[in-house]
């Protein structure tokens, strides 16, 4: 779409306000939203923004960090192809934006620079990465006193609960089929209120502006019903958690065949697919700071039978590896053959939590990294000298450690690049500092609320 034709859309479409979006470093969608009068302008400028944004964590504390302090500026610049409808609010649109700096350059915090960064070193080595996130998320209602309560009672797959939650799903997919996601399944999920809606996959870049739309829509939708729906990885400790599952294959550059899949091979995956699991699993560890947060998303992990995974290890349909191979459908192995990786929540900066995957798996596919032998069972069942010998290791069990992987492992933070890395590390700490010292329930009020 070119910018004249957002505009005449946007036009068209009655909305006054076009909100210019990104995703933060704290994984909060944040922008600013532009009248219709002058947005043909902004198109072409962008939106100004002060460089601080970067160091804010989800509490919106704003961290001392350098080169992040009160004096510069960056800008909203949107990407045209993003335009959507925000049809749960009155005239309103929305962009999806990258960051550039003051001069309309590329700016090292933009975590869509950096995925598109890394979908253009996969395709430099003839791989295009399709993907998609599988996400579940909480309808919550709010008690005259307060107090938040799951939506339903209702069980995984219930009949009973599709009947419930009818309204808001069938309002929540046709806003989705508006804004060009193709919805493909919907289920109430195992805990009380919890949902599951899945969308196609598409593009690594467009999954994860995908997500942000699928965010901001479920969220949108709920409110207009008067619910509130949650993305927290934990929102209920009592209940399931959510997870965002991010569901990807890799291709050739030009997405005509599946990279992953050769059925003559041992479990029908090629030297690249297991390579590319090779890298994901060694870097596993580092690569949770981004798909798993939040300080609320290790109440998520190392759930028994809980499907989320603990353990650095992977298998053919294994719902307790960390990287699941899934297998296709019937007939279609060819385009359906696809990796789960499972440890991954809602509460995720999307493009970070994707470029992170691409540069794990890149990392593997260059050193031929052996992914080792398949678990086909649950591998909270092993011994710790069986998990020594089979190389597998234990996930990080709060956000310190997972910070503390990513820290230390050199590849991952190189693949953040050091200004990234350091105002993440930076704010991320900050979260775990400003947690551990409150109470739970502050702890699920915010994530509930925020995500
Ligand atoms: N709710 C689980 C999670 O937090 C996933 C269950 C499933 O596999 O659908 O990841
Ligand atoms: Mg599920």
């Amino acid at each position: 779409m070119t910018r004249d034709e957002v505009v005449q859309k946007a036009r068209e479409n009655s909305a006054r306000f076009i909100r210019f979006l990104y995703c933060d470093n704290a994984g909060i969608i944040r922008g600013k939203a532009v009248h219709i009068d002058v947005l043909p302008d902004r198109l072409r400028n962008g939106v100004g923004l002060p460089i601080a944004i970067q160091a804010l964590n989800m509490l919106d504390q704003l961290q001392p960090i350098e080169n992040l302090g009160p004096v510069g500026e960056i800008r909203l610049m949107p990407d045209t192809s993003t335009f959507h409808l925000l049809p749960y609010v009155p005239h309103q649109a929305a962009l999806t934006c990258n960051l550039v700096d003051a001069e309309g350059g590329p700016w090292p915090l933009d975590p869509r620079s950096l995925l598109d960064y890394h979908i253009q070193r996969a395709a430099a080595r003839g791989i295009g990465v399709q993907a998609a996130f599988e996400n579940e998320f909480t309808l919550v209602t709010r008690t005259p006193e307060g107090q938040f309560l799951p939506f339903d009672q209702s069980l995984a797959y219930s009949s009973h609960g599709m009947t419930t939650a009818a309204g808001f799903v069938d309002d929540l997919a046709s806003t989705l089929e508006v804004q060009g996601l193709a919805v493909e399944h919907y289920h109430p999920e195992a805990g009380h209120g919890q949902q599951e809606l899945t969308i196609h996959h598409a593009d690594a870049m467009r999954a994860a502006d995908n997500q942000v739309v699928f965010r901001e829509t479920v969220r949108g939708t709920a409110a207009k019903h008067g619910l509130l729906a949650s993305f927290a990885p934990k929102p209920f400790p009592d209940q399931p958690s959510n997870g965002a599952h991010i569901h990807f294959s890799l291709w050739d550059a030009r997405f005509i065949t599946n990279r992953l899949y050769d059925p003559e091979a041992l479990y029908g995956l090629t030297p690249l697919a297991r390579c590319f699991i090779g890298g994901v699993l060694a870097h596993l560890p580092a690569l949770l700071a981004l798909t798993c947060p939040s300080y609320n998303s290790y109440r998520r992990l190392h759930q028994p039978r809980s499907w989320t995974s603990a353990f650095t290890a992977w298998g053919p349909d294994n719902r307790e590896a960390a990287l699941r191979v899934a297998s296709g459908l019937w007939g279609a192995d060819a385009r359906s053959v696809n990796l789960e990786l499972k440890p991954v929540d809602p509460s995720c900066n999307p493009y970070l939590a994707l470029a992170g995957l691409i540069a794990a798996g890149i990392d593997g596919v260059e050193r031929e990294i052996d992914p080792g032998e398949p678990v086909q069972t649950d591998p909270a069942l092993f011994s710790n000298e069986e998990l020594a010998a089979r190389g597998i290791k234990r996930l990080p069990t709060n956000q310190m450690e997972a910070i503390l992987a990513l820290r230390t492992d050199p590849v991952m933070m190189t693949a953040l690049g050091a200004e990234l890395a350091n105002a993440y590390l930076a704010v991320r700490t900050s979260e775990y500092a400003a947690f551990r010292r409150e109470t739970t329930g502050f702890e699920i009020q915010h994530h509930l609320l925020k995500f």
